[in-house]
């Protein structure tokens, strides 16, 4: 793939051009939410000054122009996926909701009690806690696929969980917290064996390669606007029209009904029936646009540019002595989890003190408490890439970690480093 033009695409990022704190931003934050270029920004405004209007009924122009602005942006979607058809498509605030829509909906009428629900040690906590509220309504249980030390899920564990009592696995196809990319086409293949259905969270993928929900035969995808260069308040659920069809609707309200009286309504069909009342038709509009600009720009050209950031990344904080990188897994997307072991220095420190270098990373326990339980720490820091960053930032990075683990070592109990080679 082609080497990206690193200045002409920074350049669409007005975000990217401040400073903080007198130094240039370095924004190593994207797995949590990607900054914004100037095509989603102004599509919205554009929409916003001389487009809106309700949509869906409105006999006027302007709202059949949104109308039809918000099903072309549904259109752009369902290629982006390879879906079969745009209705497959459901317009959420994010994965967050998508993900919880199918539990409700798909939970309520499919689960009972001895069912099991497979979910892994990756998950974040919106993979995990809307399949324990459904699972306390329902009697079912949920089972979790193990991981390695790499931060890999172990298949082998996974193979013996499944059942013919698995009625859904749930798993992310990259986790947000160590970067993992699952083998879930795999994984689909063999919960299809038992006759279970597979949901996959794809919020930390869309952004970093092509997803194809027809080849990997997912019967639900989920992401999130906000991770894909697009507005936040927006995010897909695509589910397999069969399945769609046989759910009972989520929220209750204007749009997703055919008819309403007091003795009985009957619902819309597929979209509406899972949008109940008016969505987020400049969220819709401006995730087209970034799927329109990441297309121009081309997925592998990205996943390229922030593999060779993540080799490089790996390299320069593998040399820093005490600095303990977090799942080494063999395939990895555009996230580096660390933590410091000598000197034991807080995360959270550590985050602020890159902070003061205007050095944006995450540091907590990036809503993955099971996995931070398992790696046996209470968080990692993190830094995450989109197709702006820079090998330069790569160094910036690494060079203030050196020099935060050299102060630390130096304030340590054992005073200064006895070797002198900090
Ligand atoms: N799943 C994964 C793997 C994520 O990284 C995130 C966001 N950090 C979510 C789900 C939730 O996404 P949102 O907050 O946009 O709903």
């Amino acid at each position: 793939p082609a080497l990206l033009d690193m200045a002409a695409i920074r350049a669409q990022f007005p975000i990217l051009g401040q400073r903080v704190r007198g130094r240039p931003l370095a924004y190593l934050d994207s797995a949590a939410s990607t900054q914004k270029p100037t095509a989603v920004i102004d599509a919205m405004a554009d929409y916003y000054r001389g487009q809106h209007a309700n949509i869906h009924r409105g006999a006027y122009q302007l709202s059949q122009m949104a109308t039809r602005l918000y099903e072309e942006a549904r259109e752009r979607v369902a290629r982006f996926l390879n879906a079969a058809d745009p209705v497959e498509c459901i317009f959420t605030r994010g994965t967050t909701e998508s993900i919880n829509l199918v539990a409700a909906s798909w939970g309520a009428a499919n689960l009972s009690p001895g069912d099991e629900i497979i979910l892994s040690v990756l998950e974040h906590h919106s993979n995990i806690v809307p399949w324990q509220m459904i699972a306390q309504r329902t009697g079912a249980r949920i089972r979790v696929i193990p991981i390695n030390d790499e931060g890999e899920l172990q298949l082998d564990a996974y193979h013996r969980l499944l059942s013919p009592r698995t009625r859904i696995v749930a798993v992310n196809h990259v986790s947000n917290a160590l970067g993992t990319i699952n083998p879930v086409a795999e994984m689909v293949v063999a919960a299809h064996a038992v006759g279970a259905v597979v949901l996959v969270d794809g919020a930390q993928w869309v952004a970093h390669g092509h997803t194809d929900v027809q080849s990997l035969d997912a019967d639900f995808y989920a992401f999130s606007g906000h991770k894909l260069y697009g507005p936040t308040g927006i995010g897909v659920l695509y589910g397999k029209r069969a399945l769609l069809e046989a759910m009972p609707p989520y929220q209750g309200g204007g749009d997703m009904i055919e008819r309403v009286t007091f003795v009985e309504t009957t619902y819309a069909g597929l979209p509406n029936r899972f949008e109940a009342g008016t969505p987020h038709i400049a969220g819709a509009v401006g995730l087209s646009a970034a799927i329109e600009w990441i297309e121009e720009i081309g997925l592998e050209a990205i996943a390229a540019h922030e593999d060779r950031l993540l080799v490089y990344a790996t390299d320069r904080l593998s040399a820093i002595r005490g600095l303990d990188i977090k799942g080494q897994a063999r395939r990895k997307a555009a996230v580096i989890s660390w933590v410091a072991v000598d000197p034991p220095i807080a995360t959270l420190d550590m985050g602020v003190q890159l902070d003061l270098e205007g050095i944006c990373v995450r540091t907590g326990h990036h809503c993955c408490q099971p996995l931070m339980d398992r790696l046996g720490v209470a968080s990692t820091a993190r830094a995450s890439f989109g197709l702006y960053n820079t090998f330069d930032e790569v160094d910036r990075l690494a060079t203030a970690l050196t020099a935060i683990f050299e102060r630390a070592r130096d304030r340590s109990p054992a005073g200064p480093d006895p070797d002198g080679v900090s």
